[in-house]
């Protein structure tokens, strides 16, 4: 039995009027014991959301959210919190020292992750010490600390409740390159030494790498390709997918996406999501959107082309009919 397993999730929010912006769409996937999901996509893609839901700290539409075998996806949020398995999963936010409660010190800041009254400080001590946070900081306020302390003083926190999920948005974004390598070589040992799982929300290509054995790629809410990070990365096959990789820091420039992005208020009903950018778009795109299909080596991608797109070699240039 997978440790999660989402399936079928779906969030709308309301935008003003009858609009509703379609912020997850129909996504699944499974986490087991000690394996790293990294979610990746632009801004708007619906990472931070599913982050959001799976953490229950926003109620889904619809689907099933199966933790341990038990769906926690009926579970109202603000009842979540007294519930066992809110405390097997750890969340570490972007920005730290926004997540961290400015009035307290590291030491009380860690403490929260109890999720009980009385913590006590040995534990703390402890805590902080496998986040890497040296014990004369356990005084500081956020304030007091670095990005990367602050980072720590939350991974700590996260730590406490002595999780088996781990749930990470953009735990190093706002760091310096240096800085960020560091947190997430503390991260991906945690993974080791607890057994830990991790869904790893991030917008670098790089970083998942790094970070994760699996990757969904999302956009717009739905999931455009998912599978093995290796495979995914040197052999995408949706579109989407190669346009990332193309964009993405120590590529040659140029390669940006062209075209804008369909807006995810009321999308289109039947075409392909991702059609108003894709250089291989032709009229069966418009006209029905493609599922997520099963491909060989545990590849799942929802495009008309991707078998096209899997036979041709990464690097050799892809044309529109
Ligand atoms: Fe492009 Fe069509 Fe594939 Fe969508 S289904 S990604 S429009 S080729
Ligand atoms: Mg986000």
């Amino acid at each position: 039995m997978p440790l999660l397993e989402v399936e079928q999730l779906s969030k709308k929010f309301p935008v003003g009027g009858r609009r509703m912006l379609h912020a997850v769409d129909d996504v699944s996937f499974e986490v087991d014991a000690g394996e790293s999901l990294g979610l990746v996509g632009e801004s708007g893609s619906g990472k931070s959301t599913i982050a959001r839901l799976v953490s229950k700290l926003v109620d889904a539409d619809s689907g099933a959210i199966r933790f341990e075998g038990r769906d926690i996806g009926p579970i109202p949020p603000r009842r979540f919190a007294g519930d066992p398995a809110r405390r097997k999963i750890g969340l570490v936010f972007q920005n730290a020292g926004d997540a961290l409660n400015p009035a307290f010190n590291a030491a009380r800041n860690i403490a929260i992750g109890a999720g009980t009254g009385n913590v006590d400080a040995a534990r703390i001590a402890a805590k902080a010490a496998e986040a890497g946070l040296a014990r004369e900081l356990l005084d500081r306020r956020p304030h007091q600390l670095s990005g990367g302390q602050q980072a720590r003083v939350g991974i700590a926190r996260a730590l406490m409740s002595e999780p088996s999920l781990l749930i990470l948005d953009e735990p190093t974004a706002a760091l310096d390159v240096s800085v960020q390598a560091a947190v997430l070589k503390l991260i991906d040992a945690l993974r080791r030494e607890k057994d830990l799982a991790l869904i790893f929300v991030s917008h670098d290509l790089e970083v998942i790498r790094l970070m994760c054995n699996r990757v969904m790629v999302l956009y717009l809410g739905r999931v455009a390709e998912y599978g093995p990070v290796a495979d995914l990365l040197e052999r995408p096959a949706h579109p989407y997918t190669r346009a990332l990789i193309a964009a993405s820091p120590g590529k040659p420039a140029g390669a940006a996406l062209q075209g804008e992005p369909l807006s995810p208020i009321s999308p289109p009903g039947n075409a392909c999501l991702f059609h108003s950018r894709c250089p291989l778009a032709i009229e069966r795109c418009l006209a029905e959107r493609p599922a997520l299909r099963d491909m060989p080596s545990g590849r799942r991608v929802a495009c008309h082309r991707a078998e096209e797109t899997t036979a041709a070699a990464p690097s050799s240039g892809l044309r529109a009919d």
